[in-house]
């Protein structure tokens, strides 16, 4: 957690040169940083209010038609996660084990290939204006792809295979098996996300951190930043022992709600899709926190967590909010230069 401070200069562990901004001084950074660290925690917290609310009181208020519509909805997703179920033959070590291991899978590995064409051909070009730190990996060196992939194969089936077949033999142990026939209602489905999130997000940032500390980094941490500008499948590129203390915050609040089954795979898609996407290296219009893990791997003293409330109690933030005002006064030096 030792590093670089905010005042200093120098080069990026990318190679990028790079100024960091005065903070102490007065400078015309300041004005643009003016409140900007609450800004994403208030968002992020506002929004997650509001769907909160919403759901708590979904259905309480809703007229006649919406509720017939909600329920005749509700009957044919029932249906179809009956034809789920018959497929894998009601059978609760192929749902829970095999299940798993393709709602994991296949949006990693697709999302993730989508993401690989894109940096290996460095094509589309119109991609490029997205790329968060340009320059870097146009195209993707190919030796250094075929390792990663090796290594996140090795970690997929040596290390969460494993842990997910000794879950089921736990659940089935203590008799606490998801549930799964009918669908949970959305109330429940999205309370339980929220846990999940809460409990995943308050994991991740601690053990992020202690994996920092000098006498656990080099051993334990150390190989997930040899890409200081990463690319999507970088998510799962690091030691296995990594592996193992990034799954316990993902699955620590399934074991305290025990959700529904539907709910454990969708929490799964969004983690393994969540992953991909903040390590992609681009900035994707619409999500504002992307940037945030990126400039993790840039610097590797900053931004350890998924979501902004940490970071920004603990002020771990505090270069990242610098960084986003130089690239914005950037900006609008530029657009003021065109005019
Ligand atoms: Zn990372
Ligand atoms: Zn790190």
């Amino acid at each position: 957690m030792s590093g670089k401070s905010v005042g200093s200069g120098g080069v990026l562990r990318s190679g990028v040169k790079f100024n960091f901004i005065p903070e102490t001084l007065e400078s015309p950074y300041k004005d643009v940083l003016k409140g900007r660290r609450w800004q994403r925690p208030s968002f992020v917290f506002l929004s997650a209010s509001v769907l909160l609310f919403v759901t708590v009181f979904y259905g309480q208020s809703l007229t006649t038609p919406l509720k017939q519509f909600r329920n005749a909805s509700s009957v044919v997703l029932d249906s179809q996660w009956k034809k789920v179920l018959t497929f894998f033959g009601n059978d609760d070590f192929y749902l829970y084990v095999v299940g798993v291991v393709l709602v994991s899978q296949i949006p990693f590995w697709s999302v993730g290939c989508m993401f690989m064409f894109v940096d290996y051909y460095n094509w589309p070009r119109w991609t490029r204006k997205y790329k968060l730190q340009p320059g870097t990996h146009e195209p993707v060196d190919l030796n250094r792809l075929k390792e990663t992939i090796r290594v996140v194969l090795i970690n997929q089936w040596s290390v969460t295979i494993p842990l997910l077949l000794s879950s089921y033999f736990m659940k089935k142990f203590t008799n606490t098996m998801p549930i799964i026939d009918d669908l949970p209602s959305l109330q429940r489905f999205i309370v339980d996300f929220i846990i999940f999130i809460i409990v995943d997000e308050i994991g991740l940032y601690y053990v992020h951190r202690l994996m920092h500390h000098p006498k656990l980094y080099a051993r334990v941490h150390k190989k997930h930043h040899e890409w200081p500008a990463p690319i999507a499948i970088t998510f799962l590129y690091s030691t296995k022992i990594e592996n193992i203390l990034n799954s316990i915050p993902a699955v620590l609040g399934t074991v305290m709600t025990n959700p529904h089954l539907f709910t454990f795979w969708a929490w799964y898609v969004f983690v393994h899709v969540r992953g991909l996407i903040i390590h992609s290296g681009y900035h994707i219009p619409g999500l504002a926190t992307l940037e945030e893990h990126n400039y993790h791997h840039m610097m590797s003293n900053a931004c350890y967590g998924r979501l902004p409330f940490l970071d920004w109690l603990h002020g771990t933030d505090k270069g990242f909010h610098a960084y986003l005002a130089r690239k914005e006064l950037e900006k609008q030096q530029q657009q003021q230069k065109s005019e």
